[in-house]
């Protein structure tokens, strides 16, 4: 199931204080101790390597820091090629690279700025400047931050519904056709439920709409609460919802069916000032293994079942049942419902 609604956060580099990790990689012991004091006195917090490989093992880590002055010219590995296998990696947040070079050869920062370094600096270099244009990379990376954020805030708009923080249709039914190719693929048996509530349209008559809204948040939480962690509900029309359930033949998935018509009638929901009784009706399909086309005759057979569901009374599961051996004339007349006390 996909991170519901949660926005991950990010924190910005200026949120860290001034202890912002930095690597810094330098191969001379005199600028070694040089620039770990200056940055260490501006507040970052400091880890030495002491050549190229020992800098590029420390930028794999997990943790690595996303700001890096590497030296040029180093031992097993120099600085450009560092960069060049960070910029390889891509990974996100995004790493500032600072460049310190003894070179002054325009070629040659042409092919340090080409191995991905965002800036650099020549050897002998003044402290006020170094400290600036760090500064201006810690800019940098905080914008970055905040468009992932950004970014992250779209994709969950995007994909999920506002009022309920379900998958939203269109990302539920993403879900199932991945989740049917995964079947194919995998030989592994696919339910799919239609749940609709029942009666609905007479609580936001009665009650009013935002009543109504409070009964679809909660019809949410215990639709989640019923379902395993790899289950995807998902909102598909008003009061109708879609459930993705991988791995889960008819038997199973009619079980998961029964666990959410409970978790609804089991007691009533809030709306307003007076609990409601609320109650849905959920109609079952099921593959034991699916095929590309299943898509659409898995919806329209849950669709079919939900029918049948209300058709017998509703508060109840009906799974729609496929004649493997006779021509289907009629699929309305193949369906089972089983009708539950
Ligand atoms: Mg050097």
């Amino acid at each position: 199931m996909e991170p519901n609604g949660a926005i991950q956060s990010v924190r910005l580099s200026s949120e860290l204080g001034d202890s912002l990790p930095v690597l810094v990689a330098e191969d001379n012991p005199i600028f070694q101790s040089m620039l770990k004091s200056m940055l260490t006195k501006w507040g970052y917090a400091v880890r030495m390597a002491h050549n190229g490989l020992e800098a590029w093992e420390a930028m794999q880590a997990p943790d690595a820091p996303r700001l890096a002055v590497l030296d040029w010219m180093m031992p097993y590995m120099d600085g450009v090629e560092v960069c060049r296998r960070i910029r390889a990696v891509a990974r996100e947040p995004y790493v500032y690279v600072l460049l310190l070079t003894a070179k002054t050869e325009s070629a040659d920062l042409v092919e340090g700025m080409e191995a991905g370094a965002d800036d650099y600096l020549t050897k002998p270099f003044n402290a006020q400047e170094l400290r600036v244009r760090l500064r201006a990379g810690r800019r940098i990376l905080d914008l970055q931050e905040q468009l992932m954020q950004a970014r992250e805030a779209l994709r969950v708009q995007a994909t999920h519904d506002a009022l309920t923080s379900l998958l939203n249709r269109g990302r539920v039914l993403e879900i199932l056709h991945g989740e049917i190719a995964r079947s194919e693929r995998e030989l592994r048996p696919l339910s799919v439920l239609m749940v609709d509530l029942d009666h609905f349209k007479r609580i936001n008559d009665t009650r009013g709409h935002q009543a109504g809204d409070e009964v679809l948040r909660e019809a949410s939480r215990r639709m989640k609460s019923a379902m395993r962690e790899y289950d995807s509900p998902g909102r598909y029309g008003g009061e109708e919802f879609l459930i993705v359930l991988p791995g889960c033949a008819a038997r199973d998935g009619y079980a998961q069916a029964e666990r959410v018509r409970e978790a609804f009638a089991r007691e009533p929901f809030p709306a307003g000032p007076e609990p409601v009784a609320v109650t849905c009706s959920i109609g079952v399909s099921s593959r034991d293994v699916c095929t590309a086309e299943d898509a659409d005759s898995l919806i329209r057979e849950a669709d079919e079942a939900l029918y049948a569901a209300k058709h017998n009374g509703r508060n109840r599961v009906a799974e729609f049942a496929r004649q493997e051996s006779s021509t289907p004339n009629s699929e309305l007349a193949n369906l089972a419902s089983f009708s539950r006390a």
